[in-house]
Formats: C-alpha cells, structure tokens, sequence
C-alpha cells in the first residue's frame, strides 16, 4: 500500500525571498521618456546590432510622436483662445503667453528635425558612435539623449571651448 506522504512539512513561515530588485536602477540619467525600458545587451552582444538599432529607432519614433501631440495640443490651444479676450489688457497678456508657446513650439520643430535626422543616420548604420572622436557614445548616453552626437568627454570639451570664446 502505497503511504501517500503528503508533504506536511509545515514551511516555517514561507520565507517569502524578497527580491529585492538589485537591478541597477540607473534612475539618476535623466532621460526625457516615461515609460521606456533600458537596453540590456546580452553577453558579448556587439555594439549597434540590429537589436539596439530597432530600441533606439523605436525611442526616437515615440519621442518625435510625443512631440508632434505636443506641436498639435499648442495649435489647438491657440485657436481656442484667440477669440475669448476682448479686453486689451487681457489681450496683452494672451499674446504674451502666446509668444511663449510660440517659442515652445518653434523649438520643438527643430527637436523633430533632428530626431529625422538621426532616425536617418541610424538607417545608415551611422548611429550611436562620436562625431568628433569616433568612440561609442554608449547605450546609457544615448538612452538619455537618442540625439547625441558626440561622446560625453567631447561634448563638455566642446562647452568648456564655447565658454571660453563667450567669456
Ligand atoms: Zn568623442
């Protein structure tokens, strides 16, 4: 006869492991998407492979459509309002916010611009490396700012460089 030992071994209080989730939270870049998830690259994984290339085609694709909503929302806001002060003061102030969503907007173009021009430049497999020195900006970089052109090292030369023409 078989016993059917059930397993009765009462587990002291199911330990419950705790995972406490030891992946680098890399919290501290401070990259314009929300909801984005960090590039893990396997193991020997070969920098820009097509893997990275689709994660960073994608990031730029949501940015630009973000930006574009954006563009949209300001349009729209300013049609909304344009008729509603009739009173000069209120007008005043109207065309002064307006100036500034102008400006908003003036600058979110050319962000679109450039993230066309960067989808672009990783169509031709001209992404993700230096302008200037030629080294690999880095999958980190990059996720904080998919428009970078340049390598960390580079860039802050080239503002210490600016600063000193400028100053
Ligand atoms: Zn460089």
């Amino acid at each position: 006869m078989a016993t059917q030992k059930k397993a009765t071994s009462a587990k002291a209080k199911t330990t419950k492991s705790t995972k406490s989730n030891a992946r680098g939270s890399s919290a501290n870049v401070a990259s314009p998407f929300r909801n984005f998830t960090p590039y893990q690259p396997k193991k020997k994984e070969i920098y820009m492979s097509e893997g990275q290339l689709d994660h960073f085609r994608a990031l730029l694709k949501n940015w630009r459509h973000e930006l574009m909503e954006e563009v949209d929302r300001t349009v729209h806001h300013m049609q909304d309002e344009a008729a509603n002060f009739p009173d000069p003061a209120d007008r005043a102030t109207q065309e002064e916010e307006f100036s500034i969503e102008l400006r908003t907007r003036d600058r979110e173009r050319k962000l679109i611009r450039k993230i066309d021009q960067t989808i672009e430049r990783l169509e031709q497999e001209d992404y993700g490396y230096c302008d200037t020195c030629g080294i690999e900006i880095g999958l980190r970089r990059l996720e904080a700012r998919p428009t970078a052109t340049q390598c960390v090292d580079c860039k802050s030369l080239d503002e210490i460089k600016e600063r000193q023409i400028l100053g």
